[in-house]
């Protein structure tokens, strides 16, 4: 394997220097340090913060592309077979269902199940009465139903056992170093420009192999070098409820369009996504206006009317990192086919690759073509082997973890296994405090939130949530936050006003996600919310803080 023959003058030797944190990215890190190479990961924020933590969740089987976009759909049902079981601990083996309402075309359903056919899924029409057995919460007037393999996957565990994985194989991963510039020589990208938020301060740093993972910003790291990546920012909203109507994900039978997805995940269930090509300028403020609500208000109870009565916890968006290929206005037919560029071959330019386009459940592939390519340039032949291996939190199964720490109490205990798998062999859970509750909604323990500070890459209070769930169930941190917050003051080192300010920040972003939908019960709660931190316990956002969240 060649490693660095960078100049004297760099200061840092990296065989791979990764840009973003999302899910491709942190695949990549997993790859590329399974193979043996000295890897740096980037990211600007926390893990998980672009599109890779603003989507359903949905660990699709491929059926949703079969009709329109087989190659996509090909790709999904290998990669979530794969998930199923590297990813285990991170996936929920729902199945699925393709329900055909009366207002829709039933001859579509044919057209449909022969296309998952030819593109190798496994899908069965089912009597809509069977249907209505499987998931009772289904809207009893279909007309058709074919059972698909679907599944759900969590966006923040998953991305964060690849990076578990590439720290355990060597990688570094910074989070909150944000890439201003990219280092050029003649002809070769050689190096970045860093801002570091945590020091505040600017860095350089040096590697033979740049990579361009930073999703729908990838047009703006292209640009860095002069070149031109015309990236398709397709804007995605959606709505969570608070909690879990349906057990299996439920589609509607039919061309992609609006809200036409209901995905069940940990507690909650959400109903998804609009879809509205946004100018590229505005991709770092996404918020759901009232038009979306309705939108999906109105198309989510017509797959399961039971919405009707369910209490709506919060809205949020995302934009899809989508390579623009046509002048499709709403972004549904540009393929969420995998883009992997070569600069030195497509642009001359050495040193420097994007990897972008594609989905979350198709994030280990792109890696895997990413590194390929990696390791080609370095002339390294290791070959990949993140297909095989399970994540961590994966490796051991639920009941093997369950006999090694059952002294914790059980109802911690299957929450942790739950959320961690076999990392919740390392909950700290020796005292009373570590085994008390901290979110009653989510069920999480102070020991959990211990092993998150001082393992987990979390620096403030909305980390903390990525991680454990804190703060993401019912009350959204009523009740959690300021113990948290009490917590990051004993565990992470910091001083009491910066957990408190955390505090701040964490309720405001809280607030960002209900204000959409805030009416009913979810107003009542939040103003009850708002009292307490407010009116009793006196917070308030600086001016500075309240810049900073609404960038
Ligand atoms: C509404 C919606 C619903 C979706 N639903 C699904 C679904 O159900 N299933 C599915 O498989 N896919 C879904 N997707 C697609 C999926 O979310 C994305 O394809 C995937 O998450 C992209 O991951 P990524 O790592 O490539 O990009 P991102 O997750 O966007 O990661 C890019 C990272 O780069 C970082 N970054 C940017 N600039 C810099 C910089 N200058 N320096 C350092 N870091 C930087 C960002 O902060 C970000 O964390 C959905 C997408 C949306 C928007």
């Amino acid at each position: 394997m060649k490693t660095t023959t960078t100049a004297s003058t760099h200061t840092e030797p990296w065989d791979v220097i990764i840009i973003g944190g999302g899910a491709t990215g942190a695949g990549t890190a997993r790859d590329c340090a399974r193979r043996g190479l000295k890897t740096l990961m980037l990211e600007r924020h926390d893990i998980a913060t672009g599109a890779t933590g603003r989507n359903h969740g949905l660990l699709h089987s491929g059926s949703r592309y079969a009709v329109t976009d087989r190659e996509s759909a090909e790709e999904c049902i290998k990669e979530n077979m794969i998930l199923k079981k590297i990813a285990r601990h991170c996936v929920e083996k729902t199945d699925g269902l393709f329900l055909t309402l009366p207002e829709d075309d039933l001859s579509y359903q044919s057209k449909f199940i022969e296309s998952c056919q030819a593109a190798g899924i496994n899908v069965q029409a089912i009597d809509p009465k069977e249907a209505l057995l499987r998931e009772p919460s289904a809207n009893p007037t279909i007309i058709g139903a074919v059972l698909v393999p679907d599944g759900t996957v969590d966006p923040f565990r998953l991305t964060l056992s690849n990076i578990l994985d590439a720290k355990e194989h060597g990688a570094e991963i910074l989070t909150y170093h944000e890439v201003l510039g990219l280092i050029k020589e003649q002809n070769r990208i050689i190096g970045v420009k860093i801002y570091d938020h945590v020091n505040k301060e600017e860095k350089d740093i040096y590697g033979n192999i740049i990579v361009n993972a930073s999703g729908i910003w990838g047009q703006k790291i292209a640009e860095y070098a002069d070149l031109k990546i015309k990236m398709f920012p397709a804007k995605g909203s959606l709505l969570i409820f608070g909690h879990r109507v349906n057990q299996m994900v439920l589609n509607r039978c039919r061309k992609p369009a609006d809200a036409d997805i209901l995905v069940p995940g940990d507690t909650i269930c959400l109903i998804g996504t609009t879809s509205t090509h946004v100018p590229f300028e505005e991709v770092d403020q996404m918020y759901v206006n009232p038009e979306e609500v309705d939108i999906l208000l109105r198309e989510g109870e017509k797959l399961s009317p039971s919405l009707v009565n369910t209490r709506i916890l919060r809205g949020y968006a995302g934009v899809r990192p989508l390579v623009a290929s046509d002048d499709d206005p709403s972004g549904r037919n540009v393929s969420r086919g995998i883009v992997l560029l070569d600069h030195e071959i497509r642009d001359g330019l050495e040193g420097f690759i994007t990897i972008t386009g594609g989905k979350l459940m198709t994030y280990r592939l792109m890696a895997e073509w990413a590194t390929d390519l990696i390791c080609k340039k370095l002339n390294n032949t290791t070959r990949c082997t993140t297909a095989e291996v399970n994540l961590p939190g994966s490796r051991l199964t639920k009941e093997e973890v369950n006999k090694k720490i059952i002294s914790v109490p059980s109802s911690i205990r299957e929450s942790a296994i739950y959320r961690m798998g076999d990392k919740a062999e390392n909950l700290s859970c020796n005292t009373d405090i570590e085994n008390s509750l901290v979110c009653e909604c989510e069920e999480v323990s102070a020991g959990e939130v211990e092993y998150a500070f001082k393992e987990l890459h979390v620096n403030n209070l909305i980390d903390l949530r990525r991680r454990t769930r804190v703060g993401m169930g019912t009350c959204q941190g009523e009740l959690c936050a300021c113990r948290a917050a009490g917590l990051m003051n004993q565990y992470s080192n910091l001083p009491a006003n910066k957990c408190k300010e955390s505090l701040s920040v964490f309720l405001n972003e809280r607030w960002k996600g209900i204000r959409p939908i805030a009416w009913g019960d979810t107003l009542r709660e939040s103003e009850f919310t708002s009292w307490i931190y407010e009116g009793v316990c006196g917070l308030n956002l600086s001016e500075e803080q309240l810049k900073n969240t609404k960038k």
